[in-house]
């Protein structure tokens, strides 16, 4: 599972930043904006960093992909393959997408035992279908 950290950019020091890593200065996309908007002349770099605006906003990763290559002008082999690693999840989570877990509230210790009940349940109902 992929753990994530929401952070507070640390430019803005206003908007939200969602990182899979600890980073000590995050920044949003509206801060990275400009850092984003370069010009790509390789055309397999160009083709691979041409996302969709969305792929960039999402993720602080691509962005710092996106903002390594235009700065030195290069990436190592690894960057690339986190990066296509990366968009093919993005991609993945798009077409089908998950049910957004909501944490479960309980308003009373009764539904919690009920719960615990249901679940036992289908505990009892799964060793069945085994045998
Ligand atoms: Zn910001």
């Amino acid at each position: 599972m992929r753990i994530t950290y929401k952070q507070k950019c640390s430019r803005c020091k206003k908007n939200f930043v969602l990182v899979t890593w600890k980073n000590r200065f995050p920044l949003c996309y509206e801060c990275q904006k400009n850092d984003l908007s370069g010009e790509i002349k390789d055309p397999e770099m160009k083709k691979l960093l041409n996302l969709p605006e969305e792929y960039y906003k999402e993720s602080s990763f691509l962005r710092s992909i996106k903002i390594n290559y235009l700065k030195f002008g290069t990436l190592s082999e690894k960057q690339i393959e986190f990066f296509k690693k990366a968009v093919q999840k993005m991609k993945e989570e798009r077409e089908h997408p998950k049910v957004v877990q909501e944490p479960i509230q309980f308003e009373s210790d009764v539904s919690l035992r009920s719960l615990r009940k249901a679940q036992k349940e289908t505990k009892a109902k799964k060793s069945k279908k085994v045998e």
